[in-house]
C-alpha cells in the first residue's frame, strides 16, 4: 500500500493558510492516487508529529507544500516526523521525503505568466515597471529566501530590461526597501507565498502600503499592483504528483475512488465494529451510527453532507475554527455514512487525526508524549515550555483543555472511557503557553 502525506504550515488565525493544502488534498484523493492520502500542518492538527500514525501503508510519500526550502522544510517537519532524510526506514515502512513545492522549476513558469498578463492588462512597457518577488524569509534560515530569490533571478533572465527585486516579510532586504531600491514608476508586487493567508492578504500589502483590503493603490509615489500568489491548487496538485511519483513511482494511477475515499487507514474498522455492536457511539461531539454522522441533538432543517470541502465549510471555516476539537462544533448538517470509510472519513474531516489516538486507547496501546519530551525536541520558540510552573500548566489546561473534546493523556492522567485522548499539547496550546 501507498500513502501520500502534504505537510503544510497552518494558521490560528486564517482558514486560507491552509485552505491550499485542503484543496489538493480533496483534488488527489478524488483522483485516487494512493491508498491513502493525507495532511498535516505545524499550526493545526494533524501535527507533523502525529501525521503518520494515521497511515496503514508501509510506503509513505511526504511533500512539504510549502514556498521555500528553509527552516520549516529542512528543519522542523524532519525533526517533528523523525526523518533522516530523503528515505527514512522506520521498521518495514519507507518514508520518502521531497523538496517542498515552492522549488519546482514550473512554478517559475506560473509567475512569468502572471508578470505577462498583467503588463498586457496594464499595457506597461517593461522600462516602465519593476516587479518585486516578496518572500517570507526568516533570519532563522537564510535558506529560506532561496526560492524566491531564484525566481526573483530566473524570471529577471528571461525578461531582459525588467527591473526585478526580492524582498522579505522577515528578513533582509525588507519590503519598505522596495522604494528605495526601484525608481521605476510602476511596480508588480509577487508574493512568494503558496496559501493567500494573513500573511499574503494582511502583512505583505501593509508592509507595502496599500490601502486595507485593496489589490493596488498609489504608494510612496508609485502605482503598486498586487498579484496573487503563484500556486492555485490545480498546478500545485500536479506538482504534488510530480514530486511523489519521482520517489514511489505506484503513486499516481488515477482511478477515481469517491469523495470520501483515500483517508488514512490507522483505527477504520475498529470504529466501524464498536459503531454497529454499540448502535451508537458519541465520538467528541460527534453522534454516530451506521448510517449517519451528525452533531447530538440536531434539529430539523438540515443539511446533507455530501463532501469533505462541504463539511469543512460547516464546521471548521465559516467561523474559522484553529482547534477542531473545540467544543460548540457547528450543528445544523448530517452525513450519510452507510460504510465503514465513509464514517471514519466523515470523522476524520471534523476531527483530523483523533481516530488514531482513540483507537490506540481502546486497546490500551495509545503512548503519551510529556510536556518535557516535547519541549525537549523543539528547534524554535516552543523550547522554553519545558520550563514552565505547574500554576502555568494548569491554568492553560483549564483555559483550553476544559474546552476541547480531548482530554490531556500527556499530563499523565488516562483519559476517561468516552473521552478522545490528547497524546501531547497541541500547537495552539504550545503558542499560548509562550504568549
Ligand atoms: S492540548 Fe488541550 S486544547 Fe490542545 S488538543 Fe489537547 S486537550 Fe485539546
Amino acid at each position: 500500500m501507498t500513502a501520500l502525506l502534504l505537510a503544510g504550515h497552518g494558521s490560528h488565525i486564517s482558514p486560507n493558510t491552509a485552505g491550499l493544502v485542503w484543496r489538493c488534498l480533496d483534488q488527489l484523493r478524488a483522483w485516487g492516487v494512493a491508498d491513502e492520502v493525507g495532511a498535516c500542518f505545524w499550526k493545526e492538527p494533524p501535527s507533523f508529529r502525529n501525521a503518520l500514525g494515521s497511515f496503514c501503508s508501509d510506503a509513505v510519500v511526504v511533500v512539504p507544500v510549502l514556498a521555500a526550502d528553509g527552516y520549516f522544510a529542512r528543519t522542523v517537519i524532519p525533526t517533528e516526523m523523525g526523518l533522516d532524510g530523503p528515505l527514512t526506514r522506520a521498521g518495514s515502512r519507507c518514508i520518502h521525503y521531497t523538496r517542498p513545492i515552492g522549488v519546482h522549476p514550473r512554478l517559475g513558469d506560473v509567475l512569468l505568466a502572471s508578470v505577462l498578463q498583467q503588463m498586457a492588462a496594464l499595457n506597461v512597457e517593461t522600462q516602465e515597471l519593476a516587479v518585486a518577488v516578496i518572500g517570507h524569509g526568516t533570519r532563522r534560515d537564510g535558506r529560506s529566501r532561496e526560492a524566491a530569490r531564484r525566481n526573483a533571478k530566473s524570471l529577471a533572465a528571461r525578461m531582459p530590461g525588467l527591473d526585478v527585486l526580492e524582498a522579505y516579510l522577515d528578513d533582509d532586504p525588507s519590503i519598505a526597501s522596495i522604494y528605495e531600491r526601484t525608481q521605476a514608476p510602476v511596480i508588480l508586487a509577487v508574493p512568494w507565498f503558496l496559501a493567500p493567508g494573513s500573511h499574503v492578504s494582511i502583512d505583505v500589502p501593509r508592509a507595502l502600503g496599500l490601502p486595507a483590503g485593496s489589490t493596488s493603490g498609489r504608494s510612496r509615489g508609485r502605482s503598486v499592483y498586487y498579484l496573487d500568489a503563484p500556486g492555485t491548487a490545480g498546478v500545485v496538485s500536479e506538482l504534488i504528483l510530480e514530486l511523489a511519483q519521482t520517489c514511489e513511482p505506484a503513486i499516481g494511477d488515477r482511478h477515481s475512488r469517491g469523495a470520501w475515499r483515500c483517508f488514512p487507514g490507522q483505527g477504520v474498522r475498529h470504529l466501524w465494529r464498536e459503531v454497529c455492536e454499540q448502535g451508537e457511539l458519541t465520538f467528541g461531539e460527534l453522534l454516530l451510527t451506521p448510517s449517519c454522522v451528525q452533531p447530538p441533538g440536531n434539529g430539523q432543517g438540515r443539511t446533507r453532507v455530501s463532501s469533505p470541502a462541504q463539511l469543512r465549510r460547516l464546521v471548521r471555516e465559516r467561523p474559522f475554527r484553529p482547534l477542531p476539537e473545540a467544543r460548540g462544533l457547528p450543528g445544523g448538517w448530517y452525513a450519510e455514512s452507510g460504510d465503514a470509510r465513509t464514517l471514519a472519513a466523515v470523522v476524520e474531516t471534523v476531527y483530523p487525526g483523533t481516530l488514531v489516538d482513540w483507537s490506540a486507547a481502546r486497546r490500551g496501546t495509545l503512548e503519551s508524549e510529556s510536556l518535557q519530551n516535547v519541549a525537549e525536541r523543539q528547534t524554535g520558540n516552543f523550547r522554553i515550555v519545558g520550563d514552565l510552573s505547574l500554576s502555568t500548566i494548569n491554568m492553560l489546561s483549564t483555559k483550553l483543555c476544559d474546552q476541547c473534546v480531548r482530554q490531556p493523556t500527556w499530563n499523565g492522567e488516562n483519559a476517561e472511557a468516552n473521552k478522545l485522548p490528547c497524546r501531547e499539547p497541541c500547537n495552539l496550546w504550545l503558542s499560548k503557553a509562550i504568549a
